[in-house]
């Protein structure tokens, strides 16, 4: 045996296996062993997605671009959080918001394209940080799983938060139990 880096190495038993042994009733009855005592104890597989396990209050899962209480969104397509991403999921196009569309973007810009692939990221929850105007967070569920790759690029449509005017259910929904402090 060579040089042991830990206590664990056992030498293998070279011996010839006697008779009784070569019928392997001793270890498949170890085996059964096993298999019955798990057969009995309580169980740890959650039946998903009828059961749902309660995740940790730092868990950071899907991105949701964020409305400000007059239900404008609140994304100027500034560039911050896909200059953040270490993995480069987020990509994006700017527009200038028009006199009519007060209603609808909070500042003068606007994000027309935001895309983020759920393939790349990697939850860091680092676009959230770098993010100046509270435009996007993190929220507590995960991307469902898809056949195929483009199901995992998330458009600004699937990312934008329901409108707290229009939609105050699935606004409240959407807005999961994250704390969050509103700001100016
Ligand atoms: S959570 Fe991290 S990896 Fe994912 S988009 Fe944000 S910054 Fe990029
Ligand atoms: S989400 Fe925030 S950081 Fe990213 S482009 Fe919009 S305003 Fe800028």
């Amino acid at each position: 045996m060579g040089v042991q880096l830990t206590k664990r190495a056992k030498p293998v038993d070279r011996r010839p296996m006697t008779w009784l042994e070569s019928l392997y009733l001793w270890n498949i009855m170890k085996g059964m062993a096993v298999t019955i005592k798990h057969f009995f104890s309580r169980k740890v597989t959650i039946q998903y997605p009828e059961e749902k396990r309660s995740y940790s209050d730092v868990f950071r899962g899907l991105h949701i671009l964020n409305r400000d209480e007059e239900g404008r969104e609140r994304c100027t397509a500034c560039g911050l959080c896909a200059v953040a991403c270490p993995a480069e999921a987020i990509s994006m196009e700017a527009a200038e918001r028009k006199p009519d569309e007060e209603h609808l973007y909070r500042e003068e810009k606007y994000a027309a394209r935001y895309e983020i692939n759920m393939l790349r990221c990697i939850f860091c929850g680092l676009c959230e940080e770098a993010c100046p105007k509270d435009a996007i967070y993190l929220s507590k569920t995960h991307a469902p799983a898809n056949y195929h790759r483009k199901g995992f690029i998330y458009k600004k449509e699937d990312l934008l938060i329901p409108n707290p005017l229009t939609e105050p259910e699935e606004y409240k929904k959407a807005l999961g139990t994250i704390k969050r402090e509103p700001k100016s």
